[in-house]
């Protein structure tokens, strides 16, 4: 990423814009998980949007909202309805939502005409051409809402090059695409991290595979002082300097990867923190778990997550940070006996006086858990886009806002 060039510019946002009484089509992520009675398990992501629809609608506007769920691939699947969404989006609005059972045609046109100034469309996935990028089915929603503008206030799909976040946009003269306030709100902390952010700047990563990770890995290595190594990914990295992980999740394609890493973080003086002890055990099924130094892990045992001494060591890594990005968690943290690591991560995160900035499903997950969401500066409602901003990479749902077509 050229470090000049702003995440936002060239992005038109609807807060410094005049967009009153627009017909305005917003692409949202309502993407939330459900039950198999139909209940909403946690709404967060129907809640991140509200700004931008009340505004909307404080604005005079009509509000016609598009969004996925799940992965239906084309097929009409009752369960991925949005349905339950409607109702508690009314519920959090204190106003009638009309649902519609389809995003193109006949009904959208008909609810569009109707006096409803919010109305929410079925499941766009529900037509494979969504995943397709398809522009003549984008055509189609764009015909059967007829709107003045175009909002994209779902960053969580942002990085998905599909008709609804990517064709559709580009559909609209460039004065008529527009930015909702959630994506307003995840340009402004990613940037922060990402053009000249306060020194030091410490980043944490973790999780599963070192294979998704390492675009965000190698361009985080341009902006960072210290890089902080956890999960299933720091034992590739351990043995890449020859230790020996046992029945770790390790991925041997990637341990040259993992050493290319290393060594260009020497070249750069960046500090690497890896993991010096960690739990283990013989599955992560087991409670009989042992904390050993990485050195010990014996051949028929895992490491399930970071030990004692490595949450010290990572503490001490963290004390001096005036910046902090943190993505993947420090262990199997979905198991109690061996969350200690991610749930203290979390603590020193929310403890640090830092700019802090988490990203990514497990991680949010865990710091709401901990009930620390509000002691973190920011915490990011995307997973893959946050990690393709991370690798210094242009969004397409982002670009297509940006277009000058
Ligand atoms: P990711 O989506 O890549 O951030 O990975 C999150 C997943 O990594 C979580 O489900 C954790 O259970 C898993 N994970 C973290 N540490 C380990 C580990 N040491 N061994 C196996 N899985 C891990």
């Amino acid at each position: 990423m050229n470090k000049n060039v702003t995440l936002i510019d060239g992005i038109k946002f609807i807060d410094e814009n005049n967009i009153r009484g627009a017909k305005a089509l917003v692409r949202v992520d309502f993407n939330v998980p459900i039950d198999e009675t139909g209940q909403i398990l946690d709404d967060r992501r129907v809640r991140s949007v509200l700004p931008t629809i009340n505004y909307l609608l404080d604005e005079k506007c009509k509000v016609v909202i598009l969004s996925h769920m799940g992965r239906p691939k084309g097929k009409r699947i009752p369960t991925m309805s949005l349905a339950p969404v409607a109702k508690r989006l009314s519920r959090l609005l204190e106003k009638d939502v009309l649902f519609v059972e389809d995003c193109i045609g006949e009904k959208v046109k008909s609810a569009v005409r109707s006096n409803y100034d919010i109305i929410l469309l079925e499941n766009v996935r529900y037509y494979a051409q969504e995943n397709e990028n398809n522009v003549d089915f984008a055509k189609q929603i764009k015909e059967s809402v007829e709107p003045d503008i175009y909002v994209n206030d779902a960053f969580a799909v942002s990085h998905r090059k599909h008709a609804s976040v990517y064709a559709l946009p580009l559909l609209f003269e460039k004065a008529k695409r527009y930015a909702g306030n959630l994506m307003k709100k995840e340009l402004l902390s990613l940037e922060r991290l990402l053009i000249n952010p306060q020194k030091p700047f410490v980043a944490i990563v973790g999780g599963a595979k070192v294979s998704d990770k390492i675009g965000a890995l190698k361009n985080i290595l341009s902006l960072c002082d210290k890089l902080i190594i956890g999960g299933a990914m720091a034992f590739t990295f351990l043995e890449a300097m020859g230790y020996k992980a046992g029945k770790s999740l390790v991925e041997k394609d990637f341990i040259p990867v993992a050493k290319d890493v290393l060594s260009e973080a020497a070249k750069r003086g960046i500090k690497v923190y890896l993991p010096v002890d960690c739990i283990i055990a013989k599955s992560i099924d087991e409670d009989g778990i042992r904390v050993v130094p990485v050195q010990e892990i014996p051949d028929d045992y895992g490491g399930y997550d970071i030990g004692p001494a490595t949450i010290a060591l990572f503490s001490e890594a963290l004390a001096d940070a005036k910046t902090i990005v943190w993505n993947g968690p420090m262990g199997v943290f979905e198991k109690p006996q061996f969350s200690k690591g991610t749930f203290s991560m979390v603590s020193m995160i929310a403890n640090s006086t830092a700019y802090t900035v988490v990203g990514g499903g497990d991680t949010d997950v865990a710091v709401i858990k901990m009930g620390e969401q509000h002691r973190i500066s920011y915490i990011s409602t995307g997973g893959g886009a946050f990690l393709q901003v991370l690798e210094g990479k242009e969004l397409p749902g982002i670009e297509a806002l940006k277009d000058t077509n």
